[in-house]
C-alpha cells in the first residue's frame, strides 16, 4: 500500500510545533511595546520557518511523485513555496502570508488586554500552528500535482483516503477522474484527499 502524502507534512508540523512552542515562550513581559515588538519578532522568525520547512518539503514530495527524469523546466522548490505563500486560497479564503500578519496583530492585541496574557499566547501558537498545517497540506498537494504535470500527466483521480482521516465530504469524489487542468479546489478546509495518476 502507498503511503499517504501527508505523512511528511505530519512531521513537518510536529517539528514546527517545537520551533514555535519555544518562540512563544520568549515573551517574558507583558507592557505593550514589549508585546508589539516580540510579536514582530515571534510572527516572522514563525514566517521564515514555514518557508524553508515548506522547501524541503515540497521538493521530497515533488520527488516522490515524478517519475520521469525530464521534462518540464526544472523543479524550484524556493520559487513554488514563495509564490505559494502569497497566492490566495479559495479553500481557507485567505493569503497565507497576509493571515499570518492579522493572526500577529490579533496575538498583540490580545494579550495586551487579557488578564490571563500565558493563555493568550497558547492559544495564538495553536491559532498559527492550524493555519501552517493547513499550508503544508495544500503546498503537498500542489507539489504532487506539479510533478504529474512535469511528467505530462494528462488525467489524475480523486483519492479519499479510507481511514480515520476521512473526508466524508469528499467521497463522492472518490475515484473520479479529472483532466490535470481542471482539478477542482478542495471542498473543505483540513481535507486530505490528493490524486493519483491515471495511467494510458
Ligand atoms: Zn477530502
Amino acid at each position: 500500500m502507498k503511503k499517504n502524502p501527508y505523512n511528511k507534512a505530519d512531521k513537518v508540523i510536529e517539528y514546527l510545533n517545537k520551533r514555535y512552542l519555544k518562540l512563544f515562550d520568549s515573551v517574558t513581559s507583558f507592557d505593550e511595546l514589549n508585546v508589539i515588538s516580540v510579536s514582530h519578532e515571534i510572527y516572522e522568525s514563525a514566517y521564515e520557518l514555514v518557508k524553508q520547512e515548506s522547501a524541503r518539503l515540497v521538493k521530497s514530495v515533488y520527488g516522490d511523485y515524478r517519475e520521469m527524469e525530464n521534462g518540464g523546466e526544472e523543479f524550484d522548490p524556493t520559487a513554488f513555496v514563495a509564490a505559494l505563500l502569497i497566492a490566495y486560497n479559495p479553500v481557507t479564503k485567505y493569503v497565507f502570508q497576509n493571515e499570518v500578519e492579522r493572526k500577529r496583530s490579533r496575538f498583540a492585541e490580545g494579550v495586551i488586554a487579557s488578564e490571563t496574557p500565558r493563555e493568550e499566547i497558547s492559544l495564538a501558537e495553536r491559532l498559527l500552528l492550524g493555519i501552517t498545517s493547513q499550508f503544508v497540506d495544500d503546498a503537498t498537494f500542489e507539489s504532487i500535482i506539479q510533478a504529474f504535470k512535469d511528467d505530462g500527466v494528462t488525467h489524475v483521480r480523486w483519492v479519499t483516503e479510507e481511514d480515520d482521516r476521512r473526508c466524508k465530504e469528499c467521497k463522492s469524489r472518490h475515484g473520479k477522474i479529472y483532466p490535470i487542468d481542471k482539478i477542482p479546489s478542495k471542498p473543505h478546509i483540513h481535507c486530505r484527499c490528493y490524486v493519483e495518476r491515471v495511467r494510458k
